[in-house]
């Protein structure tokens, strides 16, 4: 039963438990809101979530005497119930006999998952921040994961799965000249998840293929959308990310090249992002389908350029308009000679293959000083704009015909 005792009280900005340490309760949120972080190894502190009323927080600590895996931090006054291990082991002891048995079956199972996903006895190596979203996902979630496959594909009918748009500045000429479209998912219960975490899920289960659709025709109309209310001068354009299940679809470039011929955005506007890895998984297939979109008129945007493979000869091999330099280079670029060497290399090898340039992550003046002044042709990030709903992009757009590099 529910005692007076065990009710706690956590006001907005408390940490209710921190990474790392023992957990020897979990607790039941009544009401309020908590974000969940996680602290990496380069001392970076990475949101991962929230968690509203109704759901429950640091449960492994009574299953499991892990540590915490995350820092859980109170963004609305919380009023939380707390189950300690025995607690929970006493009520399991009183239950249903058949009951009794049934949760056992399951704690036991639930463990085995956790163990195969190694989170209990050797817990995921953090050493890349951009990796620390998805060790969590598949660390915390066996269950997530299947949660998370179920509930995707009613998100997406609903309002709960949203576009945002982030602004891609031309640095030459000091105008926005695009957008890129960055899927949200703002779940009733869980409130915010991340798409670090859905998408590799998502990706997984194939329903990805539906989503990304559901992506190009949205993002697709917002742009008409914008360009209507804004009436701007020069064309804009709208990238959207493509996975390798978007491209493993026999109907992928007819079913692209529909949902733009029944817009009114002409394909020379839709910019296609794919990762390196997508490319080297299936070079043929990528190969005949990429050289279809761009002869229809589509860009090819390659994401988070420098990071995957060594092998520089497929930039050759494959038809690609634009490399996207990865944020985790732009980031160290002014304290870090050789990641400063690195974006130079990609600019300048950009250049002599006739493409264009994008540096992600610009967070900070200097860092678009510095890319300018090195002929990089654009750039994406937090100092110019962060993603944003397509009813502030409007506004943002108007406001900022000229941007201050
Ligand atoms: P991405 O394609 O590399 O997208 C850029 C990510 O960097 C976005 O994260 C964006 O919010 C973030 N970002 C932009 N500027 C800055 C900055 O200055 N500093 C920092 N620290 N971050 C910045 P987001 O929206 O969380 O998306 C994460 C990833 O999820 C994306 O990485 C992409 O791989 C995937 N994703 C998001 N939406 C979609 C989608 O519709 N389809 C697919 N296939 N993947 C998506
Ligand atoms: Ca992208
Ligand atoms: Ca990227």
């Amino acid at each position: 039963m529910q005692t007076e005792e065990n009710k706690k009280s956590f006001k907005t900005g408390e940490i209710i438990m921190r990474q790392g340490d023992a957990g020897k309760c979990a607790y039941v949120i009544e009401s309020g809101r908590v974000e969940i972080l996680i602290e990496t190894t380069k001392g970076e502190t990475q949101y991962v979530g929230s968690r509203g009323a109704g759901t429950m927080i640091g449960e492994m600590a009574i299953l499991d005497d892990s540590p915490r895996t995350a820092t859980v931090r109170v963004t609305e006054d919380c009023e939380l119930l707390e189950i300690t291990k025995e607690d929970f082991a006493l009520r399991l002891d009183n239950a249903d006999p058949v009951l009794h048995m049934t949760t056992q079956i399951i704690l036991t199972r639930y463990r085995d998952l956790l163990k195969r996903s190694q989170i209990i006895g050797d817990p995921p190596k953090m050493n890349e921040a951009e990796n620390i979203e998805l060790n969590y996902a598949q660390g915390s979630s066996a269950v997530e994961t299947v949660k998370i496959t179920n509930e995707f594909e009613s998100a997406l009918k609903s309002d709960e799965i949203s576009l945002h748009y982030q602004p891609l500045v031309d640095l030459q000429q000091g105008t926005i000249c695009g957008f890129e479209a960055l899927m949200r998912w703002e779940h009733p219960e869980k409130g915010f998840i991340s798409p670090a975490i859905f998408i590799p899920i998502i990706e997984d289960s194939g329903l990805i293929v539906k989503a990304s659709a559901w992506a190009l025709k949205e993002s697709l109309m917002a742009l008409q959308r914008i360009e209507h209310r804004v009436g701007y001068d020069h064309e804009l354009f709208m990238s959207v990310n493509f996975s390798s299940r978007d491209f493993a679809a026999p109907d992928f470039v007819d079913n692209v090249y529909e949902t733009i011929s029944v817009s009114d955005v002409s394909a020379s506007q839709v910019h296609l992002e794919i990762t390196e890895r997508l490319l080297m998984g299936q070079p043929d297939n990528a190969k005949d389908t990429l050289s279809m979109c761009q002869k229809a008129g589509m860009s090819i945007s390659i994401d988070d350029f420098g990071t995957g493979y060594s092998s520089l000869s497929y930039l050759h091999y494959f038809p690609i308009d634009t490399l996207k330099i990865d944020r985790s280079f732009v980031k160290d670029m002014l304290e870090n000679d050789s990641s400063l060497a690195l974006v130079k290399s990609i600019i300048s090898l950009g250049k002599s293959l006739n493409m264009k340039i994008i540096a992600e992550g610009v967070e900070n003046k200097e860092e678009g000083v510095k890319l300018k002044e090195m002929g990089c042709d654009m750039a994406q990030g937090y100092h110019y704009a962060r993603p944003m709903p397509e009813k502030d992009v409007t506004a943002f757009v108007s406001e900022n015909k000229k941007i201050d590099i």
